[in-house]
């Protein structure tokens, strides 16, 4: 796989309610939390089987979401996923390291990167 889908670092910032990985090219993408469970890849939030697949909307980041929504656990998936247990015990969500970073809001424009 291209080092560009491999994490170098993945760190949830409870308090500024983000998800933040380091690529393997170097590359740092965050993830606001809402953003984040809007975008969630699982057959429920997709809305049936038919639904699955779609790559993640940036766009969904926009919104802002002040709700107290958090990450309680989040557990590697093999070695090309994450699966997030969200506070609100929902945890079907699987994100493929593809998914997330092809859906960077960072790269798209949607959210302000770290420093
Ligand atoms: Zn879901």
């Amino acid at each position: 796989m291209d080092i560009k889908y491999k994490p170098r670092d993945i760190i949830v910032e409870s308090s500024e309610k983000k998800l933040l990985i380091q690529w393997g090219d170097g590359h740092t993408s965050v993830y606001p939390f809402g953003g984040l469970r809007k975008n969630c890849p699982c057959v429920f939030c997709q809305g049936g089987h038919h639904a699955m697949g779609k790559p993640m909307d940036p766009a969904k980041f926009l919104v802002d979401t002040s709700d107290r929504l958090k990450i309680t656990n989040l557990t590697m998936s093999g070695n090309y996923a994450i699966q997030i247990q969200w506070s609100d015990g929902h945890n079907t969500g699987i994100y493929r390291f593809e998914y997330l970073r092809d859906g960077c809001p960072v790269e798209a424009g949607m959210v302000s990167p770290e420093n």
